[in-house]
């Protein structure tokens, strides 16, 4: 069997190497066809000259350099469009996804899985990070139609006709943990320490993370839709209940004039309302009109897939 590992690597010229050597000692000896796909997405160090220098000394070592930075999602996919193996592995640079795992993910991977995928603890997370991802995940799963596991992240071994169905969909917008629960087949879950970073730093900060978070709902479904429809017509009925007891009260009492504070809020909840959906409606067209453009995911400056190969 031949087995690729994907690697996206932004700015880890402190870490590649490390990988490199613990993916050659606790991997290569039980993989004989073993075939390593980094992809530098558009690292500021001397990551790619890293990668080059790895390539020239060893045959197995593959890589492809963006032209600038497209984000880890546009990295993975050109990591899985550049691996020619029998199984995918995607792991991180920083070493936080242990090799070692690799070699369990195997053993149920022998047996027909298609993706057999890592799952880490939150020991050592921020708590409030901890907290929010919780969060997170539990209103993800009622809202989206597709599983999403909590620290299940893109660490996984994937079999080669799950890379291809993953390969099949052409989204430019691409919420991987979305994309791998949406192509199915049957998980294996394997749960591992979270190991913190052998070096360098992460590049998501909160605020990345809360974006990627509305990314998430946003690109598999069109639940927020939905539910301004629903919570419109909740507004309406109450609005019509408020102007009915106005018109009893009016009839009863006489004409009360005086609502300042009422029409005001009125006003401000109303316009607040209108313009949150305005908003999603926005978010919508806005990845109609990306998914419209059709362009390519990355751009690719060097690889050395050889002639043709290259995307
Ligand atoms: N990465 C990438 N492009 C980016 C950001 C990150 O290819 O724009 C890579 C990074 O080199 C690493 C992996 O994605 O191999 C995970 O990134 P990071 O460790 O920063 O994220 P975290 O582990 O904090 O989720
Ligand atoms: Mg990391």
């Amino acid at each position: 069997m031949r087995l690729s590992v994907v690697v996206p690597c932004h700015n880890e010229e402190d870490v590649v190497t490390l990988l490199y050597r613990s993916l050659l000692v606790e991997v290569a000896p039980v993989v004989p066809d073993l075939e390593l796909v980094f992809v530098d997405d558009g690292s500021t160090d001397s990551t790619l000259e890293v990668l080059k220098k790895l390539a020239a000394d060893d045959d197995r070592v593959r890589y492809v350099s963006f032209s600038r930075n497209f984000g880890k999602e546009a990295a993975m996919l050109a990591g899985l469009r550049t691996a020619t193996g029998d199984g995918v592995v995607i792991m991180d640079a920083d070493l936080q996804h242990p090799p070692r795992l690799i070699l369990a993910m195997l053993e149920v991977f022998e047996d027909g899985v298609d993706q057999v995928v890592a799952r880490r603890t939150r020991a050592g997370d921020p708590v409030l990070r901890t907290v929010l991802s919780k969060l997170y995940y539990r209103l993800m799963n009622r809202m989206v139609d597709v599983p999403l596991g909590d620290g299940q992240g893109d660490f996984r071994l994937l079999s080669r006709r799950a890379v291809d169905a993953l390969l099949a969909m052409p989204e430019a917008n691409r919420f991987s943990k979305g994309l791998f629960g949406w192509i199915g087949y049957e998980h294996v879950i394997i749960d591992y320490e979270n190991v913190a970073r052998a070096g360098g730093a992460s590049t998501w900060s909160m605020g990345r993370l809360l974006n990627y978070g509305l990314d998430g709902v946003m690109s598999f479904n069109s639940k927020p839709l939905r539910a301004s429809i629903w919570i419109g017509l909740l507004v309406v009925l109450a609005s019509f209940l408020y102007l009915l007891w106005l018109i009893a009260n009016a009839l009863a009492f006489g004409i009360d004039v005086p609502g300042y504070i009422t029409t005001v809020a009125v006003v401000t909840t109303l316009s607040g309302i209108q313009l949150v959906f305005l908003g999603v409606i926005g978010e919508y067209i806005g990845r109609i009109y990306m998914e419209a453009k059709r362009r390519p995911h990355y751009v690719v400056s060097t690889d050395n897939l050889g002639p043709g190969r290259g995307t």
